[in-house]
């Protein structure tokens, strides 16, 4: 059957072969199996539900957060000669009533939604009647209340579909899952384990990059001056660092596009298709920007500070290099980016728990950018992605080996500190009592009479919480998670400080011109 199904690759997409995974994505797919395809970005996943709707009976609806994504697939449909069509509040009331009447009149193999179209009773009457191949969820981790981007109204729909008795299979695509994540949109969609396809999320052509201690803004010039002609994104934080930053390229004469959720739909319209089109090859962003978008050429994604999740990361850093060219995947770290992504959960609607579990995350996006580990397995590791065995050679920590340096006794003065502490402070406080500070919250807890306060007095306080966010990252001290994360002791930590266990670091340089501002 899956003869056929090549067929329509080669004739309607003009593709050779299959990517890894989406032939046994649409196997299941045309097997009426509920199948949930987890690929990196730029793994074609489209394609996987495309060719199924094309070779099954009946209309397929995708369901899709962001109408910009639903209109490029549309017209790249369209382009192809399929018939293919879209619904959503862009517009007007007739055209809505035009579209739907097609829809009826069965003049479309592919309808592109918002979950929120489920809403509307014409709609589901109208689906109710008429031959359905698939459904499909497109970012199907916008589902699960673990993911990264948790939508309400696309979790809320799944009940209704499924009172939907003409729907023959569902299918969920994404390019972020951890586990917690996959179980969710399985039990939700009623997906078995073995059509479960996960392709992996190593990409080869993405090399990352930590940058520590360096002036952002001086960095981004030189290195724009470097990759002129290049097409690029620069992620930041807020909409002010968006704004500043947009100011400052500008006024150096640098063209760049701006994109954020505080600009006009309109004049983020046209910047998303000014660099769409290569009229500016930088875009200067928030998170808003990207999800969907479809363009080939991006050598390299800046993050100008660190996003909240690791997840948020890998999604938006491999927006770099779809076409499976060389790319960079660059962020910029500080000691405040921290405190920012602090400040943002605090700031948000999450209950407790929900921010509980947002600390957790963050946690572990604060230990990749301590990890003196190859990058590239972190990310996977991360993802419990266990098909990627060694370093990969090309991010900054496989590329910038420098000497390595016995710390172990340094390691067990600050094991010993944690413990005499009483396992009850953070990262900031410990590295005071190290070095011996005068700072009155000391005193005021009484530290300064523990016979560890002042060991490591010849280090920077700044050098000091240094090593104990390595230790952390390595594993060699725990934190217990939440909004001034304590250090612990774990398994790894004793058999350090009962000298069963060496410990060495890279002598990396220590960033200099940042403060630190730890709790
Ligand atoms: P994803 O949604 O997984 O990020 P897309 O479906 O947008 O990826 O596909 C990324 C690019 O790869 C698109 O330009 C698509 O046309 C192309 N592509 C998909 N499948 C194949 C294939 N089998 N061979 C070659 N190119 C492909």
């Amino acid at each position: 059957m899956i003869v056929e199904q090549e067929k329509i690759l080669q004739t309607y997409f003009g593709y050779e072969s299959f990517r890894p995974g989406q032939k046994e994505v649409i196997e299941h797919i045309i097997h009426k199996q509920n199948t949930l395809a987890v690929m990196p970005t730029g793994g074609g996943k489209s394609l996987c539900y495309q060719i199924p709707g094309l070779s099954l009976d009946g209309t397929a609806i995708i369901i899709s957060p962001l109408i910009s994504l639903m209109k490029d697939q549309v017209d790249a449909l369209q382009a192809l000669g399929i018939p293919a069509t879209y619904i959503n509040s862009s517009l007007t009331a007739e055209e809505q009533r035009t579209r739907l009447h097609d829809i009826e009149a069965r003049r479309y193999k592919f309808v592109y939604v918002a979950p929120e179209r489920f809403d509307s009773s014409m709609f589901v009457n109208i689906v109710k009647r008429i031959p359905i191949a698939l459904v499909a969820f497109d970012e199907a981790h916008c589902i699960s209340q673990w993911g990264h981007d948790f939508r309400p109204s696309y979790r809320s729909i799944v009940p209704q579909l499924k009172q939907i008795r003409n729907i023959p299979v569902y299918v969920a695509l994404t390019a972020t899952a951890t586990e917690e994540v996959i179980s969710d949109i399985q039990s939700m969609l009623d997906i078995q384990p073995q059509q479960v396809i996960n392709t992996g999320f190593e990409r080869e052509n993405l090399s990352f990059h930590i940058v520590k201690g360096k002036d952002r803004t001086s960095y981004i010039r030189s290195f724009l001056e470097e990759h002129k002609d290049e097409s690029g994104i620069i992620y930041t934080a807020t909409r002010k660092q968006a704004d500043s930053l947009y100011d400052q390229l500008q006024k150096r004469g640098i063209q760049v596009a701006k994109y954020h959720a505080g600009m006009s739909e309109n004049a983020r319209k046209q910047a998303q298709a000014a660099f769409i089109h290569d009229e500016k090859t930088i875009m200067i962003a928030t998170n808003a920007f990207g999800m969907g978008i479809d363009k080939s050429n991006v050598r390299y994604v800046i993050h100008y500070a660190m996003p909240m999740n690791i997840e948020s990361y890998y999604q938006e850093a491999g927006r770099a290099g779809r076409d499976g060219e060389a790319s960079d995947c660059i962020l910029l770290f500080s000691a405040q980016d921290i405190q920012l992504q602090k400040f943002l959960i605090e700031q948000s609607l999450m209950d407790d728990q929900a921010k509980q579990n947002e600390y957790r995350k963050l946690q572990a996006m604060v230990n990749y950018c301590h990890t003196q580990g190859c990058l590239s397995t972190f990310i996977l590791d991360y993802f419990n992605d266990t098909s990627f065995k060694q370093n990969c050679g090309r991010c900054s920590n496989c590329v910038e080996r420098l000497e390595k340096t016995d710390i172990t006794e340094e390691a067990q003065m600050i094991l010993s500190c944690v413990k005499r502490m009483g396992e009850r402070f953070g990262i900031g406080m410990t590295a005071k009592v190290l070095k011996g500070s005068k700072d009155k919250k000391i005193k005021d807890f009484n530290l300064h009479t523990i016979s560890t306060y002042g060991i490591m007095s010849a280090y920077t306080e700044k050098e000091l919480t240094e090593r104990i966010h390595f230790l952390v990252a390595e594993q060699l001290l725990a934190t217990e998670e939440g909004r001034f994360p304590t250090l612990k002791l774990n398994q790894n930590s004793v058999d350090v400080l009962k000298g069963n266990r060496s410990v060495a670091m890279y002598t990396a340089p220590i960033p200099t011109n940042e403060e630190a501002d730890y709790h």
